[in-house]
């Protein structure tokens, strides 16, 4: 690829790893151009991005917001596309690279179509893989093209994991800065308030990913994920928390050498890799310097304190469906939580019950196609519903 010029698409451009790929790519103008952006409702972000990046295509899931964003793009010169089909047209569009960078399971159809149209996916949305793992995977395996993970733990991994020694691996590690609740006690951790739930200590990320970095159902979802990028058993995946969130990833191979991957806590950094890849190239982006830094520690997870944690690792160890509805549960709970109608302990509460409820239903099979899981996700968000008036 050196001396042409990559076209890139960003499904979730408005977002926080949005910003970290539209940075990357604007500082490089001779490497990178923009195809499509997409967003979810926020008219203004998207057209000023559109214009500022020159995209070719923009489109909003919010079919009603539709007129607004073709108001704001009159006369640019930029296509503009509303509703699920048009997030699907832009996901499709041919180009080097599709960022998929939408939260939640609404990620799931957009990175499916990328990867139908053949299309190289640097994927930042986990929640495809937690959902949907074995149909992702098994259309990136045709395409014969591997998923550029834009996760900063997975990032590490994919440079440290030698594909064509993974029978010697004994262990994958994933690192978890333990979140704001790190040192806090489980009654304390219950009654944490939004505002204290937001205030990561190292990351500056979108708030769901945030609320679900203070629970460690983000560690989970990460587990699950590289369950599926990596083709590992649960029992080769670990995690710890190491607070200062300089490692990423760690690899353990049968000879007893321990890779692993180490960079400042900027998510620029995963998503320069991911828009080189096969390559290398320079990105403005921040370093670290381990003499400041003196010292790096490490823990083990605590579960008993963030049952989040524990609920991913048994929907893992489950399988089927489980991780798709627990990760619809959780997408309620986390909702409710930030809309005042839940305390930060009834998050996992929440998920618990209506992964407890599905299974009885005999919902937790695993899904033969997309249109299952998201069927299954919608049943989820139900029963989740219901539920939600029951807890505190
Ligand atoms: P943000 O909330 O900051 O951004 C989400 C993006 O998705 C926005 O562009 C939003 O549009 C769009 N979006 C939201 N809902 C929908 C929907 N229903 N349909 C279509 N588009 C939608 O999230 P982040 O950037 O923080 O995270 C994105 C993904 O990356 C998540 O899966 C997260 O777990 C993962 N991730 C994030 C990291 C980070 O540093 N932020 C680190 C590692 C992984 P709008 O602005 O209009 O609402």
């Amino acid at each position: 690829m050196a001396g042409t010029t990559k076209r890139i698409s960003v499904l979730g451009a408005t977002g926080s790893v949005g910003d970290s790929a539209l940075d990357i790519i604007a500082g490089s103008p001779e490497r990178y151009q923009v195809e499509a952006l997409t967003a979810n409702e926020n008219v203004t972000k998207l057209a000023e991005l559109a214009i500022k990046h020159r995209a070719r295509y923009v489109a909003i899931a919010d079919e009603g917001r539709y007129d607004d964003l073709k108001a704001a793009l009159s006369g640019s010169g930029v296509a503009v596309g509303a509703g699920l089909s048009a997030l699907e047209e832009a996901a499709a569009m041919q180009v080097d690279i599709v960022v998929g960078a939408i939260v939640g399971a609404a990620g799931i159809r957009p990175t499916m179509a990328s990867l139908k149209a053949g299309n190289q996916v640097a994927l930042a949305n986990k929640e495809a893989l937690v959902c949907a793992g074995d149909l992702v995977m098994a259309e990136a395996a045709k395409l014969g093209k591997p998923i550029l993970p834009v996760d900063s733990e997975h990032s590490a991994i994919f440079q440290i994991f030698d594909e064509d020694n993974r029978c010697e691996i004994e262990e994958v590690t994933i690192t978890a800065s333990g979140g704001p609740f790190r040192t806090w006690d489980q009654r304390s951790i219950a009654k944490a308030t939004p505002d204290q739930a937001l205030k990561h200590p190292n990351w500056s990320m979108g708030a769901k990913v945030t609320i679900d970095s203070a629970s460690l159902m983000n560690k989970g979802l990460e587990v699950i994920e590289a369950h599926h990028l990596y083709r590992m058993l649960r029992e080769k995946l670990s995690v710890v928390v190491h607070p200062q969130s300089i490692i990423h990833g760690l690899v353990t191979y049968t000879d007893g050498s321990m890779l692993a991957h180490l960079g400042a806590a900027d998510m620029r950094i995963p998503v320069a890799h991911c828009l080189a890849w096969p390559e290398r190239a320079p990105a403005n982006t921040r370093r670290i310097s381990l003499v400041e830094l003196g010292q790096l520690t490490f823990e083990a997870p605590d579960l008993e304190r963030f049952p989040c944690l524990r609920l991913a690792l048994d929907a893992l160890d489950h399988g089927g469906n489980l991780p798709n509805i627990m990760n619809a549960a959780n997408e309620i709970a986390v909702a409710a939580f930030l809309g005042g109608r839940m305390t930060f302990g009834g998050i996992p509460e929440l998920v618990e019950r209506t992964m407890l409820e599905m299974q009885k239903r005999g919902e937790s099979k695993p899904a033969g196609s997309i249109e299952d899981v998201l069927e299954a996700d919608k049943s989820s968000r139900v029963v989740a519903e219901q539920l939600l008036v029951h807890i505190n």
